[in-house]
């Protein structure tokens, strides 16, 4: 069957098998080869596919146990956030990390170690598991925590799906009031404005960007600012009151499957950045839960809107002394190329945290779309050339094309990574294309 992730690009000829339960999984991994996990293949390019095999663990969709005095939920691999705000938000309980999609699974947060806009005061996904059950090769299944086999656990998160098949997590979820956040915007002329900004509101729970990708000279940068904080019951109006836990779903009319590329061109989207720019009035809203942290997710299927050919996301870190010279320089790069980003969007990071392959680092990540057209790509190895001078780094769960030696200077952590995998058995046996493009 045809396999693709979030992207679209590349699209594989693969066999998938689906993990119905332990027994399959077992069986999958008994009849040899090299495989990967994957869940709802929401990441970009190829770190869920492999042509050899692939062992979806959506079906595995079962939540098994909730303490309310911990706040601890064991669940599944193949649970998505979107059933646990399903289930949970209702009940005044909320993830303590969701990334800009709640159409993730468990399984795929933790082997991403995914992070979301409250990373730079909460860390990771990773930070807040009590452990995750891990089936190996030879099919025992390990429970590991930062206390048990904390090797494997530090290399499962953000490990790709390279040690094994994450079976469960044990994941805290935070207490809420209401499902309403209190998001305050703000407009920036330019980039240190932008990064003054976040520096001034670094005690706000939640911090993302919005950044004009078509903007050139002083105005690169230019941004708008969101920040937010959970709202408290008595911040709400008297009419949200009475039911203060509804989450309100927006949900728009899909993008059709053979919808054309040049619906987003350059000419459209620099004249909805400039509008969205001039009219992102600064000030203090209640925000929905679900529009401040999926906005994307209002829309189905819209990474048809790149077409056929697909796209890709450049998303890098970079650490903070040298995120302001490396910023502009991306920045300047992209919109002087002919092929500025669509979207781009700037967060703060904090720590990278216990997982050896995570992405974050104390700093600020820049997300950049591009369709994945040819001249693109000599435009993306420019920008790795940026990112490298800078000591920076690419995630992981958006890349489709960066080399074994980006990946070596920018995870130092690769080689303990690899001792961890040969150890327990994994090297050989759980690859994707992405693991094989990067020699590991
Ligand atoms: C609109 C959008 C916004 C996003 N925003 C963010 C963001 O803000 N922050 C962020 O960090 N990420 C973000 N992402 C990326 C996404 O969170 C990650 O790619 C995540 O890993 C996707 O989970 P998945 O279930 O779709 O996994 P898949 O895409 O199917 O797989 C991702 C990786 O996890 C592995 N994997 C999946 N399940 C298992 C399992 N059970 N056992 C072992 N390995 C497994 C796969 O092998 C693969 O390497 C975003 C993606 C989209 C589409």
């Amino acid at each position: 069957m045809k396999a693709e992730g979030w992207g679209r690009f590349p699209r594989i000829d693969g066999q998938l098998v689906s993990g119905w339960d332990e027994m399959a999984v077992l069986r999958r991994i008994a009849a040899g080869g090299s495989m990967i996990a994957c869940g709802a293949r929401r990441s970009y390019g190829d770190a869920s596919l492999n042509p050899a095999g692939m062992l979806s663990m959506v079906p595995m969709d079962r939540l098994l146990d909730f303490d309310p005095a911990t706040g601890l939920l064991l669940c599944e691999a193949g649970v998505t956030l979107a059933d646990i705000l399903d289930v949970f938000v209702p009940r005044g309980w909320f993830p303590a990390v969701t990334p800009g999609t709640r159409f993730v699974t468990v399984g795929g947060a933790v082997a991403a170690d995914v992070h979301g806009k409250n990373h730079h005061r909460d860390g990771g996904f990773g930070a807040h598991l009590a452990f995750c059950d891990v089936m190996l090769a030879d099919g025992r299944v390990i429970r590991c925590s930062p206390d048990r086999d904390p090797d494997l656990f530090a290399a499962t998160l953000g490990g790709m799906g390279l040690t094994g098949v994450i079976l469960r997590a044990s994941l805290r979820l935070r207490p809420i009031e209401t499902a309403w956040i209190r998001e305050d915007i703000f407009r920036s002329s330019g980039l240190d404005e932008t990064l003054d900004l976040f520096g001034r509101l670094h005690d706000r729970s939640y911090s993302v960007a919005w950044i004009d990708a078509f903007a050139t000279g002083a105005r690169i940068g230019r941004a708008v600012v969101m920040t937010g904080d959970h709202a408290g019951l008595d911040e709400l109006p008297a009419e949200l009151r009475q039911a203060p836990l509804a989450r309100t779903v927006r949900r728009l009319p899909a993008v059709p499957p053979g919808c054309p590329s040049w619906l987003l061109n350059r000419a459209s989207v620099r004249a909805f950045n400039e509008a969205y720019h001039r009219l992102a009035r600064p000030r203090r809203r209640l925000s929905a839960l679900d529009s401040f942290f999926h906005p994307l997710d209002a829309v189905p299927a819209w990474n048809r809107l790149y077409g056929r050919r697909g796209f890709l996301q450049y998303q890098c870190v970079l650490p903070r002394t040298a995120a302001a010279a490396g910023l502009r320089r991306l920045l300047a790069e992209t919109a002087g190329s002919g092929w500025p980003s669509f979207l781009a969007m700037l967060k703060p990071l904090g720590e990278q945290g216990m997982g050896l392959m995570s992405f974050p680092m104390e700093g600020y990540t820049l997300a950049l779309d591009f369709p994945a057209a040819e001249p693109v790509f000599p435009l993306l190895r420019r920008l790795d050339a940026i990112v490298d001078d800078h000591g920076g780094r690419l995630y992981l769960a958006k890349d489709a094309r960066m080399d074994a030696g980006m990946l070596r200077r920018g995870y130092p952590a690769v080689d303990r990574f690899q001792e961890i995998r040969a150890a327990y058995g994994s090297c050989g046996r759980f690859g994707s294309l992405q693991s094989r493009r990067l020699d590991l």
